[in-house]
């Protein structure tokens, strides 16, 4: 049986490693639009955006893995399109090229999310969008000091980048339309720490407005952080369910029994959140590609796993567990130092109804454990 996984990022290549780590001897094929082994992302707003590391430090796996664990990994290779009837599907080059179609017994879509493009900077300053190793290639080259990087969102990319930049010695504008960086997910009471936190480090925070064609083509360098958008062409094209993400069931099956789909790309239906979500995170991309591959080999696991992020910029690190809703929380139970921008270590807890939707700690990894164990106990 052939197992065909489309994407070569870290959702694809934890699925792979999970199907061979328990015991799945079949075929198993990445096809991976990139150039590239997969690779993790997070490092390429930090570490390796730091000079601290470097891109081949992300590698998911070595190149020898892959043929020693017979995981096939066609490099640079798309999937066009996929017949779901017939079981098959069809490849290109990247380059262009003669199209190819295979077989397969169950797919796993794992083709991630691309950036949202900001129209105006892309007509007038050939911005970055950070999500590839090419992308942090050219940006960290850009990170000279005393070059001006105009930073267009203070959403999580946006501010590691500035953190990254104000290392490198860059001055640096960041233009956020919102009230303050970050406010939708941790409301205004914590929000307000990050700002004052990149003030503290020079950076000309500029909220509650937007960006102009002067500012922009006056940069040396302009980086656009403003969300991105699940690539769902090919599930669409196919006939699958979409609503911005592929839509997959308790278990990451998606409309299709044979198609399952997880990590950016998918929004699913949770079990214990008891809602749809989508989650671009490191961590989900990592669970569900382990919950998946059970899945395709006959099992019937939901994925119960909360969300979880990270984030590292200047001298501060901070985990994030849950996830507070659309209905939002009642209040938020801020306990420790807040001043993050002298090295201060807090926790808080967005409660709702009487529970903890979501936790998160800030320079106290000591309480990591008990912080995340706290998300659903009442408060
Ligand atoms: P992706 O990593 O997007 O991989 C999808 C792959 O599929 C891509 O290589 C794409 O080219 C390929 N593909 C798409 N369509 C096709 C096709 N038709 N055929 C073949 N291949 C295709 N998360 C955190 O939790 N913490 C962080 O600190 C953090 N930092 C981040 C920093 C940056 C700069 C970025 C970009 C992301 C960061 N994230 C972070 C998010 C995290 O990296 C993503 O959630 C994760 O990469 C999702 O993995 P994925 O495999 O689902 O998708």
């Amino acid at each position: 049986m052939t197992i065909a996984i489309v994407g070569g990022g870290l959702a694809a290549a934890t699925a792979a490693t999970e199907l061979r780590e328990k015991g799945y001897d079949g075929d198993v094929v990445i096809y991976s639009a990139e150039d590239h082994l997969p690779y993790e992302r997070p490092p390429l707003s930090k570490d390796v955006l730091l000079g601290a590391k470097q891109v081949d430090d992300a590698r998911v796996h070595d190149e020898d893995w892959y043929a020693e664990n017979r995981v096939r990994l066609e490099r640079g290779v798309k999937v066009i399109s996929i017949d779901p009837a017939a079981h098959t599907l069809r490849t290109e080059p990247v380059g262009g090229g003669e199209s190819t179609e295979h077989d397969y017994e169950k797919l796993l879509l794992a083709t991630g999310a691309e950036p949202r493009h900001f129209d105006v900077a892309d007509r007038v300053a050939d911005p970055v969008y950070l999500r590839t190793v090419e992308d942090n290639a050219r940006l960290l080259a850009a990170l000279k000091p005393g070059a001006h990087i105009l930073i267009v969102g203070a959403g999580w990319i946006g501010l590691e980048v500035a953190a990254a930049a104000r290392h490198h010695g860059a001055e640096v504008t960041v233009y956020e339309v919102a009230d303050l960086p970050l406010v939708t997910v941790l409301g205004p009471e914590i929000a307000r720490l990050f700002a004052d936190l990149h003030r503290h480090h020079g950076v000309d925070l500029r909220l509650g407005t937007s960006v102009d064609e002067a500012a922009l083509a006056a940069a040396d360098t302009v980086v656009v952080g403003i969300g991105a958008i699940p690539s769902t062409e090919l599930a669409e094209r196919a006939g699958l369910a979409v609503d911005h993400g592929i839509l997959v069931d308790e278990t990451l099956r998606t409309s299709d029994p044979d198609i399952y789909a997880i990590g950016d790309v998918a929004s699913q239906q949770h079990p214990v959140l008891g809602r749809r979500i989508r989650v671009e995170h490191w961590d989900t991309a990592i669970e569900q590609g382990k919950v998946a591959a059970h899945n395709l080999v006959g099992g019937d696991e939901q994925y119960t796993h909360l969300p979880y992020f990270f984030t590292d910029q200047y001298d501060l690190g901070m985990e994030y567990f849950g996830s507070v809703g659309p209905d939002g929380y009642d209040h938020v139970d801020i306990e420790g130092d807040t001043d993050i921008a002298h090295g201060g270590a807090f926790r808080a807890y967005w409660v709702k109804d009487g529970t903890v939707r979501a936790a998160m700690h800030a320079n106290d990894w000591d309480s990591s454990d008990a912080v995340r164990d706290s998300v659903g106990t009442s408060r």
